[in-house]
């Protein structure tokens, strides 16, 4: 897709609606990278599209790392820490794709659509996010159109272009979340398709390394499962959303431990689908 269809005033407009001021450019986007997505392994023909909207805890510089201490700036606020290792050992392992957001989730979670308010987040757990506070239509439209459009295009185009099997999001969650800890390691994450999520849950039952869990930490309820909606229940694609606690993927070998047998349970669960798997509507 060609860069400059991340500055057409059209994009801004489509989000937006016609009322808001497109005159001036936010300086920050000076400092954003000319593509904010990154893709591995795009013409691998591996049955399954890998997505990592979480793998960056990038800030451009001209959002001034958002108002927060560095420290904060770095933290799992910003970023699914060990989850684009993860993601990028299972690419290598399933010969597939990997599309993942260069840009922290900070500035736009790219897990969520431009009319959720939680796209562009003013408080996360305990932390209070300066520069995103009082945001208005116009910066909001500019995140969207600058961050959340490319990647959800790419996306779309690959999935125009290609036939995985399968649309996989990868996250990491973390251990202590509002002082309470958090039992399970993986989450098995679905929306209204449970097929691929009740496969890997049985496969999993059967080679059980980790204390796994459905829909847990989280689950649609918590409006996370944008990916699977926007890009998969309309295809009719097989789709999960996996949680992985970040404490177990702190190392490089715990990250290809966890990447093996994540591509275990997913290639045990393919197999229980004919080639051709689509919803029946
Ligand atoms: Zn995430």
């Amino acid at each position: 897709m060609p860069s400059e269809t991340y500055y057409s005033i059209t994009d801004i407009a489509i989000v937006t609606g016609p009322n808001v001021n497109l005159a001036t450019k936010p300086d920050w986007l000076a400092t954003l990278p000319r593509n904010v997505v990154q893709t591995l392994r795009e013409a691998a023909g591996g049955p399954l599209l890998l997505v990592c909207e979480h793998a960056a805890r990038f800030i451009p510089e001209g959002l001034g790392n958002l108002g927060l201490e560095a420290a904060e700036a770095r933290s799992h606020i910003a970023w699914d820490p060990g989850a684009m290792r993860v993601a990028t050992h299972l690419s290598a392992l399933q010969n597939s794709t990997l599309i993942s957001q260069k840009i922290s989730r900070l500035v736009y979670d790219c897990n969520r659509p431009p009319t959720s308010p939680q796209a562009i987040r003013d408080e996360s757990e305990i932390y209070h996010i300066p520069g995103n506070a009082n945001l208005g239509e116009a910066d909001r439209a500019a995140r969207a159109t600058h961050v959340y459009q490319p990647f959800r295009q790419a996306l779309a185009d690959h999935l125009d272009h290609h036939a995985p099997r399968a649309l996989v999001t990868i996250h990491s969650f973390t251990p202590v979340y509002n002082g309470e800890s958090r039992a399970v390691e993986i989450g098995i994450l679905h929306d209204s398709d449970s097929r691929m999520a009740d496969a890997m849950l049985k496969a999993a039952s059967q080679n059980p390394a980790y204390k796994v869990g459905r829909n847990d930490p989280y689950g649609p309820e918590d409006g996370v499962t944008h990916t699977l909606t926007e890009h998969a229940l309309p295809r009719g694609l097989l789709n999960v959303m996996i949680e992985i606690r970040n404490d177990l993927i702190a190392t490089p070998e715990a990250q290809q431990a966890v990447a093996a047998w994540l591509s275990e349970i997913i290639t045990s669960a393919l197999k229980t689908f004919p080639v051709e798997a689509k919803c029946p509507e």
